[in-house]
């Protein structure tokens, strides 16, 4: 129960401050968290308790909350240049320093790199790229965007607009012109008597209607997280990409992967496109690209989106676009060594990604064994990630109603035993940091255990 005290954390907290993409009932019921700090993969409130945190953050604190190694690579880049813009020409050193390490980071031969302050403004930036270089290219109508239901890929307008979620309608979004495919989830979108492959078959005929429908001159490009996450982590179904992809290479339709999860790491592969076999055109960056220690998107462009965005500058002579903070020196400097901390190994560590590829199958054990419970109805993942989904019938996959908030009532168990983990849908994610102990993982799977049981016994299992 909150404390009523006015001058609580939790009161200032709700009085002077909005909080997003919160559960209203939550927090009136529960009180807000309020945090102070962190350690390793813990954080720690104003109260004094700690949290094993399994959303790693928001999916972005891959290196714990207290890495020695980038506190200090922060510390040593403000005291050397605090902040820079990337316009007219001038650019930090660091700024250099990390294209060049992306670039030879990302599946491209070669490359360009344009920087943002998250990933809903890198999503926003690609879309202005491919309109900008379609237009220049004698194609001015080559202006839709096709995504999936259940994709996130930001929030704002622009991103807002190619996240397939019905939330986005409180603001009369989507915009014009943007189109969502069937979310290539099996369990919960194939039909009855329907095998994995007639419904990835079924997706593709999809793609191809739509754009028969709309016109193949008119798409200018299709975006994809690898495995979908805030939809509520989803792997595609089994040969999906390589079903879509031949008829979007066809049709001349850049193919954009919002890594902004996937990327470095959190499937075991340095982006998760490598996991799924494919190679996009470009690569949208975020979360993990700072390990959460500064707000930095990127735009990676592959060879060929990099030419033909070069000769549409060229035309008129500047490309007409960039936020104050592009390239921030400090925030590239934190880059910089995350990229060196999570995947090539620093300061006589191995890198935070070989700890994924070990933790991957007692994760996947832990997860398997918690899906065994009768409330359980599936539970799917790609290295470290994974989501278990609630359902009333394992049989029938019968969803909990809705009212009974399921998801949220196992996070706040989870919360009530010290444990963090995100309610999405009926489903409850765990992403924990690479960081993670075999002990602290075995940790985490007794406490959301021991949260289930607690929940369903409650709403009547
Ligand atoms: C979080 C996320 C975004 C948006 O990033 P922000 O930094 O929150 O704007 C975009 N795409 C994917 C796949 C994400 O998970």
């Amino acid at each position: 129960m909150p404390e009523d005290h006015p001058n609580s954390w939790d009161a200032r907290a709700k009085a002077a401050s909005f909080f997003g993409f919160t559960d209203l009932p939550t927090i009136r019921e529960r009180g807000t968290v309020v945090l102070r700090g962190g350690e390793g993969p813990y954080v720690i409130d104003t109260e004094g308790r700690r949290y094993l945190d399994a959303n790693s953050g928001l999916w972005n604190m891959v290196a714990g909350f207290d890495h020695p190694g980038l506190v200090r690579a922060a510390q040593d880049a403000y005291a050397r240049f605090p902040g820079y813009h990337a316009f007219f020409g001038r650019m930090a050193d660091t700024t250099v320093e990390l294209s060049e390490k992306l670039v030879a980071l990302s599946p491209f031969e070669d490359g360009r790199v344009f920087y943002t302050n998250s990933g809903s403004e890198a999503n926003d930036t690609m879309v202005k790229m491919l309109w900008f270089l379609h237009g220049s290219e004698g194609h001015p109508q080559r202006r839709a965007i096709v995504t999936r239901w259940n994709a996130y890929h930001g929030v704002t307008a622009v991103s807002a607009s190619m996240t397939g979620k019905p939330y986005n309608a409180v603001f009369g979004l989507p915009l014009p012109g943007f189109h969502h495919l069937t979310c290539p989830h099996y369990w919960r979108e194939g039909r009855a008597g329907e095998s994995e492959a007639q419904f990835v078959a079924r997706l593709a005929e999809e793609l191809e209607q739509l754009i028969a429908r709309e016109g193949p001159g008119s798409i200018a490009g299709f975006f994809a997280e690898p495995v979908q996450g805030a939809g509520g982590v989803i792997p595609p179904a089994a040969g999906y990409f390589d079903a879509i992809l031949p008829i979007l290479r066809r049709h001349g339709i850049p193919v954009i992967a919002d890594e902004v999860i996937t990327g470095f790491g959190r499937t075991g592969a340095a982006w998760g496109c490598e996991s799924y076999g494919f190679t996009p055109d470009a690569i949208i960056a975020s979360k993990a690209m700072t390990a959460g220690f500064f707000p930095m998107g990127a735009v990676i462009l592959g060879p060929e989106l990099a030419d033909r965005l070069q000769h549409a500058v060229d035309r008129i002579e500047e490309f007409p676009h960039g936020f104050t903070a592009s390239g921030h020196p400090a925030g590239c400097a934190i880059a910089l060594k995350a990229a060196e901390v999570i995947l090539e190994g620093a300061d006589g560590a191995p890198p935070l990604i070989d700890n994924v590829r070990a933790l991957t199958p007692r994760f996947e054990a832990g997860m398997a064994r918690l899906a065994e419970h009768e409330h359980i109805g599936e539970w799917r993942g790609r290295g470290l990630m994974g989501a278990l989904e609630a359902v009333r019938d394992r049989a029938t996959g019968e969803p909990w109603p809705s009212d009974l908030s399921v998801s949220e009532r196992i996070a706040n168990a989870c919360t009530d035993r010290g444990l963090i983990c995100r309610p999405l849908g009926q489903a409850v994610v765990l992403c924990p940091p690479f960081i993670l102990t075999e002990a602290q993982m075995d940790d985490m799977f007794a406490r959301l255990g021991d949260a289930l049981d607690a929940v369903f016994r409650e709403i009547g299992g």
